[in-house]
């Protein structure tokens, strides 16, 4: 049934995102899925260039994830990030040493006049990734935080300091200025359906969509546009996602989640026990799927995109709302 899907584009973090990929893949014929990527927690460690979230997809869509934490590369050794101890260099960003490897060819590649989109695709043929992965813009954007300690970069918040500043503001620096890939832009306009991954809306999705015209282009696009929750209960699956969220303001329900997509999304799947979210959804003219939101491994992964995918079935196509 799920047949009619042949160009899927999804918009996607790391962890939360690289599983919904993963599900997709399995579940679309192969060729068929594009993966707009965050790059707002990219940072430079030791003249490298680390971009956490395309390597997450890059690693689980061509199975070699470390499965248990759900990022870095399965079996890696740390003999690089020892020698850099040895010598003094702060060591607080786990990078394995099969990890330092991509870092150094992507750094060698930037280096010589290579886009990040153009890497990126080399990356995913090489590896024999699963999905096409572009990044949300090859210009500079990085996420900052306001805390109760003062402005910080994301990773020495989110892994130096283990998100314990209390966050007050978030902004997207470059987002301004910061141009989508014309394959991006194309893939959303050819896109027969787009899934917002169950991804930190914060700090994942929303710096792709302040890039100039991402928001627009999903906005004007023909296909219909389906998020996922990322919170079970009033409660992240994994990371910081509710208490950023608390500590914002912000409700921490599936439903808050879904009106931070406002205008974007005509449809939502959320958690089957959070019925309070589903009807609030419906309420404001949401198509609602209530089930089982949790991916267990690969096959639960693939479960709930087939299951997004079949749903995905009844959603009107909108011809003339393309720009
Ligand atoms: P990050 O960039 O590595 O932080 O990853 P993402 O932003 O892509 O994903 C983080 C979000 O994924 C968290 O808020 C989790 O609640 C969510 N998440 C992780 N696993 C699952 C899952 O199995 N199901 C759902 N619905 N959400 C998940
Ligand atoms: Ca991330």
């Amino acid at each position: 049934m799920t047949v009619r899907w042949n160009s899927v584009v999804l918009l996607a973090g790391g962890v939360g995102g690289a599983r919904m990929a993963e599900g997709l893949a399995r579940a679309l014929p192969s060729g068929s899925l594009t993966v707009i990527a965050n790059v707002g927690d990219d940072e430079e460690f030791y003249g490298l260039r680390v971009c956490p979230d395309i390597d997450t997809l890059l690693y689980t869509l061509s199975d070699r994830i470390d499965r248990g934490q759900g990022w870095g590369v399965g079996g890696d050794t740390v003999k690089a990030l020892d020698v850099l101890r040895d010598l003094g260099a702060p060591t607080w960003m786990k990078l394995g040493d099969a990890d330092f490897g991509l870092h150094i060819w992507r750094s060698w590649r930037l280096r010589e006049g290579d886009s990040l989109s153009a890497i990126t695709a080399e990356a995913t043929k090489r590896f024999g990734a699963a999905a096409k992965i572009l990044p949300a813009t090859d210009d500079r954007l990085r996420t900052r935080l306001d805390t109760d300690e003062g402005w910080m970069d994301f990773q020495p918040w989110f892994v130096g300091r283990h998100c314990k500043p209390k966050v007050k503001e978030l902004r997207f620096d470059g987002a301004g200025d910061a141009r989508p890939g014309a394959p991006a832009l194309a893939a959303l306009a050819a896109a027969d359906l787009i899934v917002i991954a169950p991804s930190n809306p914060l700090l994942s999705i929303e710096p792709i969509l302040a890039v100039s015209g991402l928001r627009e282009a999903i906005a004007s696009a023909a296909a219909p546009c389906i998020g996922v929750s990322p919170l079970i209960g009033g409660k992240a699956v994994k990371g910081p996602l509710a208490r950023l969220m608390a500590d914002l303001g912000h409700q921490v329900t599936s439903a808050a989640v879904a009106r931070r997509y406002g205008g974007l999304v005509d449809a939502f799947v959320v958690d089957a026990g959070d019925r309070a979210d589903a009807g609030a959804l419906e309420a404001d003219g949401l198509a609602v799927l209530s089930t089982d939101i949790l991916m267990n491994g690969p096959p639960g992964a693939e479960r709930l995109a087939r299951e997004l995918l079949e749903f995905a079935l009844t959603l009107p196509v909108q011809p003339g709302r393309a720009a």
